[in-house]
């Protein structure tokens, strides 16, 4: 049940919901220490490893990340080499992974950590909560995994088990939602094992509770207390509401050549992957004769394929062209094979025009 009160919202909770929560959290505790998978960040209870892998693993698969974690923290050990990393750096080890304001704001919390903790990962929540990059769930991530302390982290994930195990049909879109549930599971989170629990229900959320077709409640450790599974409602669960449908924007990519050498340039300081490296591109689907207007040097222009690439609120239709040209031209910058592997970030929704480079160097 919510009260409102002014702007603070007070929750109040059944004994059932009580009841229910604390199960979870024991029957997941012994569940995990039995049967989790050995990821490389579970090796380690070091704030600095915790907090890259927590923040590359948000909207990206785990099998994906393990080798972006492994290239990282060899690359940047800790708090003050990725301080003191250039920014081009960053952004190069981050390539691939897309929403690439993480990687900036991960080296903007890196300088702050230096600057006013002594290059020391804080260990309270309003130090952590302030960094840059860092919401309640990896706060909460950070805390518990690498401190030890009761701060549950609630995503999309826990909200699906929750709400499946509670039967709560609440929008788990809506912020409050999420609200609700952190308070529930703050007020039942052991003082003990805060690391695993908050592991299990992460791991539960991946392997059993899944999102898309059924959750596999014959091998779960809750089927015993969940509501949902006992009334068949599992698959309904979490209410989510409906999204605005993403805008479609048409794009041209021209991958121009000249002799070895590849046309790139820098996106603008603002907007969608603000400051990084493109290939030149231009809105709307342009035919072959529009492009040999543009360049009328071009020795050979050939079709490059088309990619659709999906942003959170914008779908890119592109189609490419190759363009073979006899010498640099444009306020570019022409760069070799060489250079695109080690030191421009192009975006992952451009690197499928990059073919003949795609297997080599992204
Ligand atoms: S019993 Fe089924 S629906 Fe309930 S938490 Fe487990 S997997 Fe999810």
């Amino acid at each position: 049940m919510v009260k409102a009160k002014q702007n603070k919202m007070i929750y109040s909770f059944s004994d059932e919901e009580i009841f229910l929560a604390k199960e979870t959290l024991k029957r997941l505790l012994l569940w995990y220490q039995k049967s989790h998978r050995d990821l490389p960040w579970r090796k380690t209870r070091d704030p600095y490893c915790i907090w890259i892998s927590e923040i590359m693993l948000q909207q990206t698969r785990v099998e994906a990340v393990k080798e972006y974690y492994r290239r990282f923290l060899e690359t940047l050990p800790n708090i003050s080499a990725l301080a003191e990393a250039e920014e081009e750096q960053v952004l190069k080890l981050w390539e691939g992974l897309g929403y690439y304001s993480r990687a900036r704001n991960l080296q903007k919390a890196a300088c702050e950590i230096m600057e006013k903790h002594e290059g020391v990962f804080p260990s309270d929540w309003d130090s952590v909560r302030k960094l840059p990059g860092i919401g309640d769930y990896t706060a909460g991530a950070i805390l518990s995994i690498a401190f030890g302390q009761p701060v549950p982290a609630v995503d999309g994930n826990v909200l699906r088990v929750l709400s499946r195990v509670l039967h709560d049909e609440a929008d788990i879109l809506d912020n409050k939602t999420k609200v609700r549930m952190s308070e529930l599971l703050r007020q039942v989170y052991p003082h003990e094992h805060c690391s695993e629990v908050t592991q299990s229900l992460m791991e539960l959320g991946a392997m059993v509770c899944v999102p898309n077709g059924d959750p596999k409640c014959h091998e779960c450790p809750l089927s015993e207390i969940c509501i949902a599974k006992e009334m068949g409602d599992a698959d309904t669960l979490p209410v989510k509401s409906k999204k605005t449908a993403r805008k479609i924007e048409q794009k041209t990519v021209l991958i121009l050549q000249s002799g070895e050498k590849y046309a790139i340039r820098k996106r603008t300081e603002r907007g969608l992957l603000h400051g990084m490296w493109e290939p030149i591109n231009c809105e709307g689907h342009l035919l072959e004769s529009e492009i040999k207007k543009q360049y009328p040097l071009a020795q050979k222009i050939k079709k490059n394929g088309t990619h659709r690439h999906i942003f959170t609120h914008i779908e890119w239709d592109m189609i490419g062209y190759s363009v073979e040209l006899p010498e640099q031209v444009g306020d570019y910058q022409w760069v070799s094979k060489e250079e695109l592997k080690s030191t421009y970030a192009i975006p992952k929704a451009f690197q499928p025009f990059f073919k003949d480079l795609k297997q080599k160097y992204f």
